[in-house]
């Protein structure tokens, strides 16, 4: 994992396959810094703020999340400043954090389809002791969009419905010409087998021509121009009309 430039404002530490860990995004105002996805733990966090610290990036004000996934959210405790997620996201950590983490529990909910093979597979390699784990809802709570202010920059968060998670939350910084999507582009794991709901696809695509930017940063991969995401995306939505 390493922390990668894309402008003077905007950063973001690479994606980690072997425990999911997502990317992690980074805004740097003249007064505010905001950080995009908490990460899987306090040691992904705790990563992140440590390349932050030999880049000479100050700590985030605030931390925002774009979907209630482990892989974004059990770092919350650990994020310095406060943490903002939309309604429906917040909702849904005030589930997971009644979720208990012994095998038995753990199992239980792979078997009611609560959870997912390859969260449940990843979160035993990050947390060894499963004790480790804290899960809490955000700080700040807002339904719809909002706008922060961070000082010579804008980041509007909006939330979305998506093809990955009903609770997708997107940050788009206009002067950048930067948007932040975490997995919203991806398959519904949870709710639809992996696979891509056809209207939601095509609502999501929609909503992406409509919005002016260049760079595109995805949860785990590296970030793409307007042109390949849109390509690649028209590609997986004609397939599903075969
Ligand atoms: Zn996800």
């Amino acid at each position: 994992m390493e922390l990668k430039k894309i402008s003077d404002r905007i950063y973001y530490l690479t994606a980690e396959e072997e425990t999911d860990r997502p990317v992690l995004g980074y805004v740097k105002g003249n007064k505010y810094s905001l950080a995009i996805d908490a990460g899987n733990s306090a040691k992904h966090v705790e990563k992140f703020y440590f390349e932050l610290h030999k880049a000479n990036l100050k700590l985030p004000d605030y931390t925002v999340i774009t979907h209630w996934h482990w892989d974004h959210t059990f770092g919350m405790h650990a994020a310095a400043g406060k943490t903002i997620a939309g309604h429906e996201t917040n909702n849904k950590l005030k589930e997971v954090m009644t979720w208990k983490w012994s095998a038995a529990d753990m199992k239980a909910r792979l078997e009611t389809g609560k959870d997912i093979e390859l969260c449940d597979r990843c979160i035993k390699i990050e947390y060894p002791n499963r004790e480790d784990i804290k899960v809490i809802s955000a700080d700040i709570e807002f339904k719809g969009s909002v706008t922060l202010a961070l000082g010579g920059i804008h980041c509007e968060i909006m939330e979305t419905k998506a093809p990955h998670s009903e609770d997708s939350v997107l940050i788009y910084i206009p002067e950048e010409k930067t948007i932040f999507i975490g997995d919203a582009d991806c398959e519904d794991y949870y709710d639809n087998n992996g696979q891509y709901d056809k209207e939601k696809l095509q609502a999501f695509i929609e909503l992406i021509k409509g919005i002016e930017f260049n760079t595109y940063v995805l949860g785990h991969d590296e970030p793409q121009t307007k042109h390949e995401v849109i390509t690649y995306l028209a590609d997986e939505l004609r397939k599903l009309h075969r």
